[in-house]
């Protein structure tokens, strides 16, 4: 066994724990190579980048910061509000209406000696290529899926087979309530984020004849009352969502039903969350995340044992929704992936749909979620969201149908979107009449 070498921390006493796991080879390192003080030092200068600042946020820029990384970045673009002070623990009373970025750095260097954390209060899309290349890992924890897709494109996008170090690790947390996921993507080597997108699905609706004729939870009674009731009985010209008045008539609503159907949790609180589709964010589910997210960091960073995604499972999902359960799996790499893979991609679509419908497809259709395409062929644009003077000229074909249009089955359409400049989407025409 090789000596435990002890870097020279400035509270010993904090790392001693951790230098047991970081400095002592184990079952996973290569003991002719293992040299544990140079792991501990290479963590301690490794560069690595967090996005968000908020609920797991926090969470992740303290576990870090206790695991021995000291080169910490940190983007956000948010102010603190007075509603994250819950469970975004960095933050206090006076800091609402500051940056989380700033703030969370700051509390994080003062609590945990010797680490630095350099934090840009601004949003992802604003840095190039060049400022990405710098770090060794990044490490999300955001609840947009457009920054996801965002930032997984361009570090796709960084690969270079010729520079071993443009390979960018990047580990992504997600959480919903009681449920989340801890994924980590090695770029053109696993599935990404792109190739996962169907795993965020726009929630499914319930289907009206479930809400019509057999409610079985809380959430059914209140859609009734949102869907059904309110559409007869028009107690107000219009539903506002924001007026007490309101939502205290579907909660009503939705009571009587439930008490009809047996059915309890019904509560005024729970209405305003399904009518305004909001999910509550809960703080030790962020923990749970972000520590399986910053585990995968000090493994990734340490070899200390091998992480997700090296070889075979590469997504941990978490519910704690019914009792608790979690389920690891490999998600396969997919070879019509607009971002990895490189194949168009099969889109089932109509001859006599309009070019609009295609394209509003496009929006609805789990793996693509795209909102403001612009589409053309390898010769011909069909319909351009910008500039606008292209906008104008290619808007009367919105209302052309695919056929008037001369697209045909198995024709190749190229769709991009602003959202995310540098991925082009290929899809191939599949006309359902076929
Ligand atoms: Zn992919």
């Amino acid at each position: 066994m090789a000596s435990a070498n002890v870097h020279p921390a400035s509270e010993p006493a904090r790392w001693k724990y951790l230098d047991s796991v970081r400095t002592r080879p184990g079952p996973f390192t290569d003991a002719s190579t293992f040299n544990g003080s140079v792991v501990a030092r290479a963590m301690e200068t490794m560069k690595v980048l967090v996005i968000g600042a908020g609920g797991l946020g926090c969470e992740i820029l303290k576990n870090l910061a206790l695991s021995g990384f000291k080169d910490i970045h940190v983007i956000d673009m948010d102010t603190i509000d007075i509603s994250n002070l819950n469970r975004q623990f960095l933050f206090r009373q006076e800091d609402v209406g500051k940056s989380k970025a700033e703030v969370a750095a700051r509390f994080v260097e003062k609590r945990v000696r010797g680490v630095r954390i350099t934090p840009y209060n601004c949003k992802i899309q604003d840095f190039d290529e060049d400022f990405y290349m710098q770090f060794q890992l990044v490490i999300c924890g955001l609840d947009s899926i457009e920054a996801r897709r965002w930032i997984n494109a361009t570090l796709v996008g960084l690969v270079d087979e010729n520079i071993e170090d443009s390979y960018k690790p990047l580990i992504d947390g997600g959480t919903e309530g009681f449920k989340g996921q801890a994924r980590v993507i090695f770029p053109t080597v696993t599935s990404c984020i792109e190739c996962q997108l169907d795993m965020h699905a726009p929630r499914a609706a319930v289907p009206l004849c479930t809400l019509a004729s057999i409610p079985r939870q809380p959430e059914h009674c209140i859609e009734w009352a949102h869907v059904i009731a309110w559409d007869q009985e028009k107690p107000f010209p219009q539903l506002d969502k924001d007026d007490p008045e309101h939502i205290n008539w579907l909660y009503q609503k939705a009571l009587d039903r439930a008490r009809e159907f047996n059915i309890p949790g019904v509560t005024y609180s729970l209405t305003q969350g399904v009518v305004k589709n909001i999910i509550p964010a809960i703080a030790s589910t962020n923990s749970v995340i972000a520590a399986a997210c910053c585990n995968e960091a000090l493994k990734i960073a340490s070899n200390c044992a091998p992480s997700l995604g090296l070889p075979d499972a590469n997504y941990m999902m978490y519910s704690g929704n019914d009792g608790i359960y979690t389920y690891t799996f490999r998600h396969e790499r997919k070879d019509d992936c607009p971002v990895c893979g490189g194949q168009a991609r099969d889109l089932p679509a109509d001859a006599a749909w309009t070019l609009r419908e295609l394209l509003d497809s496009l929006a609805a259709r789990p793996e693509a979620q795209l909102r403001q395409p612009s589409v053309r062929t390898a010769t011909k644009t069909l319909y351009m969201q910008l500039p606008p003077s292209l906008e104008e000229q290619t808007r009367p074909n919105l209302d052309k149908t695919l056929a008037e249009l001369g697209l045909d089955h198995g024709q190749e359409i190229v769709v991009t979107d602003p959202a995310f400049a540098t991925v082009i989407f290929m899809f191939k025409l599949k006309f359902k009449s076929r």
